[in-house]
């Protein structure tokens, strides 16, 4: 069997992470132990689309279960307060009750609407994040950040809501577009950066398998990622320190990201250029070591990512990193690689920063 469970251990709230390759029941049976009154399943059309078998597979056995679904249209476009109005309203036309389950079934555009759907309903329903992108699987079905995009910028607006459970099936990826896998690739470079030296080489010597959607070597790799987001998560839950270290390309790549209107590049896409500017910059700075940023440029580049901006650009979504919200006053937090598998959150000016990050653009 190909079943894997990873706890995450949070106080009176612990879940588990549980890992399979073509089971969909692991869902029957987590839907089993909730014995919801009702299910709420929020999804996208592409979803449901490619994955509807899978769920219906879980569900087809829970036979009479009160169930109804939301579907959004996909994409970060969606992740705003009028979806999450429509899952409001859907939820209390339904007459969602306290047992009620939510039921997230996408990427993390799906799972941070859904759990936040989840944070607000009746003050909290439970949930169950199932990922169906390896960005998800990785980074945002595990750690309970939810919430939507502003027109101020990203993620703005949100609550910290643990799920009731995760559920990583690799099957998903099988219908997963390259240019996504690609996408959730960079934000594991982004963790082994940070914390795991060992995933760090693990990537470097699988890179085109990776790259290629191969599952058994995308097994071992998400599992170890999901394994760092969770050391990370239990150790700072709220991000008062280390957690932030996840950020790692985010300061960068969410205003490239906003000024792109969310439709040039993906999420991931920006963080890979994000991470290596941010690199180069510190590095500049004298803070990350000097070979680091060209090692994360190559290793981006192998896994099929974008890893360059033009100053122009830099310059057009600079005002995106001044209404950032890890922003004080004129000095701001930055994650930054102190070393392979290491880092440190790092305070600096805007300007300073600004001054860095344009040098090393073309
Ligand atoms: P996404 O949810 O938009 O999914 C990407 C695309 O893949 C969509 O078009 C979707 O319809 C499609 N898709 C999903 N699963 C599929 C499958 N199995 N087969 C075929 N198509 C499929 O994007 P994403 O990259 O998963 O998530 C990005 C979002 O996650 C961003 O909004 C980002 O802010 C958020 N995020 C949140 C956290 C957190 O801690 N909450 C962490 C990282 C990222
Ligand atoms: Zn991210």
């Amino acid at each position: 069997a190909t079943r894997d469970g990873l706890a995450m251990p949070l106080g009176g709230r612990s879940y588990t992470v549980e890992m399979a390759d073509g089971e969909p029941e692991l869902l029957t049976e987590t839907l089993r132990e909730l014995r919801p009154s009702s299910l709420l399943i929020v999804t996208d059309s592409n979803v449901r689309t490619a994955r509807g078998a899978w769920l219906e597979a879980a569900l087809r056995p829970l036979g009479a279960l009160p169930r109804s679904i939301v579907e959004i249209v996909p994409g970060e476009p969606s992740k705003n307060l009028s979806t999450v109005s429509r899952i409001w309203d859907h939820a209390l036309a339904e007459g969602v009750d306290r047992d009620a389950v939510v039921v997230a079934f996408g990427g993390g555009v799906v799972g941070d609407l859904a759990g936040f759907a989840a944070s607000t309903l009746l003050r909290g329903v439970r949930c169950v994040q199932i990922a169906t992108t390896l960005l998800s699987m990785v980074d945002s079905s595990v750690g309970g950040k939810t919430g939507f995009d502003h027109v101020a910028g990203k993620n703005l607006i949100g609550s910290f809501f643990q799920p009731n459970r995760v559920i990583v099936d690799l099957e998903h990826l099988s219908t997963l577009p390259a240019r996504e896998r690609a996408a959730g690739l960079a934000e594991i470079v982004k963790i082994a950066l940070v914390d795991d030296a060992e995933l760090l080489h693990a990537l470097e010597r699988d890179a085109e398998r990776l790259a290629s959607g191969d599952r058994a070597a995308l097994r071992p790799i998400v599992r170890a990622a999901i394994q760092a987001k969770i050391r990370i998560v239990r150790d700072d839950e709220r991000e008062s320190g280390k957690r932030a270290l996840l950020n790692l390309g985010h300061t960068v790549g969410h205003a490239l990201e906003a000024n792109g209107e969310y439709t040039s590049l993906l999420h991931g896409e920006a963080v890979a250029v994000g991470t290596v500017l941010e690199m180069r910059a510190t590095a500049r700075l004298g803070l990350t070591p000097a070979d680091l940023p060209s090692r994360a440029e190559a290793l981006l580049r192998r896994l099929g990512l974008p890893v360059s901006s033009s100053a122009t650009e830099v310059e057009a979504a600079w005002p995106f990193v001044l209404s950032d919200k890890k922003r004080a006053a004129s000095s701001m937090r930055l994650p930054t690689v102190t070393g392979v598998g290491r880092g440190e959150v790092i305070t600096l000016t805007i300007d300073a920063l600004r001054d860095a990050v344009l040098a090393t653009c073309s």
